[in-house]
């Protein structure tokens, strides 16, 4: 494919204004949404081929999050799109001071393979909604799912506004060579260093929805079982590929024996005593990142599970305790189904070591303490938060999401991807009324001295 000139007719489509008009977003939009509808069985299908998503799994976290994003996003497009008035001074009056927003063209949006038709869809309705052209890229670790959006994409949405891009790392180096109009990226923090340093070039915009170890502090005056149930729930899911799955949890010594004991009932209880038996249980991504999590079990004392098969891409859901802080387990963001629980004296030690490090994606705190919810919230930095419940913000559309520092730059979701994806053009309209004169050189008549 000739990806220069794709991008060139993009450009030419845009420069149309076909994508200004609010009636053509709408369109597209519930082209999206009759996409996923009317092709369900073909995207659970391949999500179980890529990943052995179950299909309860993947209907909740993948096909309708992205209808009910479809849904707010038709329900308040108007509005979005609307001039948004702001006051004038009196410097400029007579006059009426507005925000204009405007799409910005093309963009690349890159998806990653854990939830690898949400990351595409739920940016691209973001990037619709403001009224773009794109070019997908799906990613290349999911397969069965890339194949599928480049089949359904061009026969549901206009050709000449988006396409799909199927590859790996040269395609995708191929497309960062170009003058896209904005670069929407999720993935990993390395090749988010490789799309910036390729987007500079342009000064092409970028978001980066990335990842980071996001971590767990639960306080004695927890729920312990409906906090076990929701950090189960969040750890294990999609085998622990979730980018904002808690990480590691954070909790004094005399918690971690019940605490322990509380996962391990939620784990059989969610996945049979079994899980590689278990229809709700997911696999690794490859081969290569279950070799990878094997690595990480030399730290620590693994108090449940610890057993994989990497030709099966089979990880056990596994507890492991006090790991070394500076151990790879402790240092790397795990993106698997391995849940370190650390010791820790009291509610400032934890804060202070979740500070030390770096910004995390989420940050998760479980607590009945009403100081400790506030001080959370107020001084630990993360791109989102929950008390008491892990990545449910995420089913909360008017929250905007993205990371902060390492763990991300841009947000989307709702109003805030609607924005994301525009340009919010300043503009101040006056008649034909003379100003006063104190504005006009010469100066010789000011009366106000600086
Ligand atoms: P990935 O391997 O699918 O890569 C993402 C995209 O980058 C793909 O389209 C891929 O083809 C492309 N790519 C890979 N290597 C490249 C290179 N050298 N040059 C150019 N393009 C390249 O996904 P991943 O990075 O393994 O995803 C896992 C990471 O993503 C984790 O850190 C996770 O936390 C993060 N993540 C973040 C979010 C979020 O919304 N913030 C969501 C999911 C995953």
């Amino acid at each position: 494919m000739d990806y220069k000139n794709l991008l060139k007719q993009q450009k030419e489509f845009f420069n149309s204004n076909a994508t200004r008009d609010i009636s053509w977003r709408v369109e597209q939009l519930k082209q999206v949404k009759q996409l996923v509808i009317e092709n369900e069985t073909a995207l659970l299908n391949a999500l179980e081929a890529d990943l052995n998503k179950p299909a309860q799994e993947a209907w909740t976290t993948e096909l309708s999050y992205i209808t009910g994003d479809v849904d707010h996003v038709l329900k308040h497009l108007k509005k979005w799109s609307k001039p948004r008035k702001v006051k004038t001074p009196i410097v400029a009056f007579p006059g009426k001071s507005f925000i204009q927003p405007e799409p910005l063209g093309s963009v690349l949006v890159m998806g990653a393979w854990n939830y690898p038709v949400q990351l595409i869809f739920a940016p691209l309705v973001a990037v619709i909604a403001a009224g773009n052209c794109a070019v997908i890229k799906p990613s290349d670790l999911a397969p069965a799912v890339s194949a599928v959006i480049a089949e359904l994409v061009p026969k549901y949405l206009d050709t000449n506004a988006f396409s799909v891009v199927e590859g790996a790392i040269p395609e995708t180096t191929a497309l960062l060579e170009l003058p896209f109009d904005h670069i929407m990226y999720t993935g990993n923090g390395a090749v988010a260093r490789i799309v910036m340093t390729a987007a500079a070039k342009h000064l092409t915009p970028v978001t980066l929805e990335l990842g980071g170890k996001s971590p767990v502090y639960f306080d004695k005056s927890a729920d312990m079982n409906i906090a076990a149930q929701r950090l189960a729930w969040g750890k294990w899911m999609n085998a622990g590929q979730t980018c904002i799955a808690p990480d590691y949890i954070l909790t004094s010594k005399e918690l971690v024996e019940p605490l322990v004991n509380a996962l391990k009932d939620q784990i059989s209880e969610m996945f049979s005593q079994d899980p590689a038996t278990s229809d709700s249980y997911g696999r690794i991504v490859n081969q290569r990142h279950t070799e990878r999590l094997s690595t990480y079990l030399d730290s620590g004392e693994v108090v449940h599970g610890g057993s994989f098969d990497i030709e099966k891409k089979y990880f056990e859901p596994t507890i492991v305790v006090n790991p070394e802080l500076d151990s790879k387990l402790m240092s790397e963001e795990i993106f698997g189904p391995i849940f370190p629980i650390i010791t820790i004296d009291n509610y400032l030690a934890a804060k202070e070591l979740v500070v030390a490090r770096e910004k995390p994606l989420a940050a998760y705190i479980f607590t009945k303490d009403k100081t400790q919810q506030k001080d959370w919230v107020n001084t630990i930095s993360s791109g989102s938060q929950c008390v008491n419940d892990v990545i449910m913000f995420n089913a909360v559309p008017d929250l905007p999401f993205g990371g902060t520092g390492p763990s991300g730059m841009g947000q989307y979701s709702g109003k805030s991807g609607f924005d994301n994806f525009s340009h919010l053009k300043s503009v101040l309209k006056r008649p034909f009324l003379k100003d006063l004169p104190v504005r006009f050189a010469p100066y010789t008549n000011l009366k106000f001295k600086l």
